[in-house]
């Protein structure tokens, strides 16, 4: 039988309702823990309350300690499968921090839930299994780390919440789940084409996300362009473009040798340098901002942080994104 080993760290899926007042809290005891003898026919279960917090609650700081944990599983052959259970609001980053930090051919997968564990149709506990049956599943080895809800896989790289609290939240715009999980099935459709894995050590690097607007000027930018900061990401308008009003401000940044990386705010698609205008991609480009391809702003700021956190850089950034 195969061992996974599952990491809780609070969220929903750790959450139940006061069925009077309607409000949703931790209690002492992860409800969870009281429902795992249901998977003792199917794996070996080793379980860990590693964190109690509620997602907004968790930093850099947390996933590099989860990161450190899994790893330490994986010297140790610890287990053939990881599941970490997460609140859905930072789930999204914190699978890409693991995804971008831990090299290994074992399946990890994270999962959560919308609704807690004593409301009507909750999600929790089933989302729990799908995720132990990926983990569990030979097809789901070297395809990094994947986010299980709701019936789907997706990529931890390119996985977004994009509903506040209908239980089909988690969505990959652009390039769609991975694979499902259809009547206890697991199914792989897709692969990523290449793997990035960074050794780090720490996460202590400040790296700053900025939404662009339109009318937007430079005070902002003027307001990160501080000597303790290391980066910035920019939600930029359309395949990536500025207001001008930014511009002058942005070039101070530049000129201090603030690294500044540009993603769309549009919810599908990939930033490119079309644009030849005042405030146009091509222009930032030109100017040294650089260009990703398919990262939201939140995961671009993780993997700037990440990036930055290694001991040397082998190359340039831009090659990096
Ligand atoms: N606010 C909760 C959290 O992220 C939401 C959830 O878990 O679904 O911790």
């Amino acid at each position: 039988m195969k061992t996974i080993l599952v990491l809780h760290t609070g969220g929903t899926i750790s959450m139940s309702e006061d069925q009077t007042t309607g409000k949703v809290s931790p209690s002492s005891e992860n409800p969870l823990n009281k429902r795992g003898h249901l998977f003792d026919d199917v794996a070996n279960m080793i379980v860990e309350d590693f964190l109690h917090l509620p997602s907004p609650h968790i930093t850099p700081k947390e996933m590099l300690l989860l990161k450190n944990r899994i790893e330490k599983a994986i010297v140790a052959n610890e287990a053939d499968g990881v599941v970490i259970t997460h609140g859905t609001d930072t789930l999204e980053e914190t699978a890409y921090f693991l995804d971008l930090t831990l090299k290994t051919t074992i399946p990890i997968v994270v999962t959560g839930a919308m609704r807690s564990i004593n409301e009507i149709g909750s999600d929790g506990l089933y989302n729990f299994q799908s995720a132990i049956w990926v983990a569990l599943s030979d097809d789901a080895k070297e395809k990094g780390v994947l986010v299980v809800m709701n019936d789907e896989i997706h990529t931890a790289r390119y996985v977004t919440k994009t509903h506040t609290s209908n239980v089909a939240t988690f969505r990959t715009p652009t390039f769609g789940p991975i694979g499902l999980i259809s009547k206890n099935e697991v199914l792989f459709f897709q692969k990523l084409i290449e793997e990035e894995i960074y050794a780090i050590n720490n996460v202590a690097k400040t790296v700053y996300l900025l939404k662009i607007y339109a009318g937007m000027d430079g005070t902002l930018f003027d307001a990160i362009n501080q000597p303790t900061t290391d980066g910035l990401v920019i939600e930029a308008l359309g395949a990536g473009n500025l207001p001008p009003a930014t511009l002058p401000a942005l070039k101070r940044m530049l000129a201090n040798d603030i690294p500044v990386v540009l993603v769309s705010r549009s919810f599908n698609g990939i930033a490119q340098d079309v644009y030849d205008y005042v405030g146009g991609g091509k222009r930032l480009k030109e100017d040294g901002v650089i260009f990703t391809n398919g990262l939201s702003g939140p995961k671009a700021r993780i993997k700037l942080q990440v990036v930055l956190s290694q001991s040397t850089l082998n190359r340039s950034l831009e090659d990096y994104f």
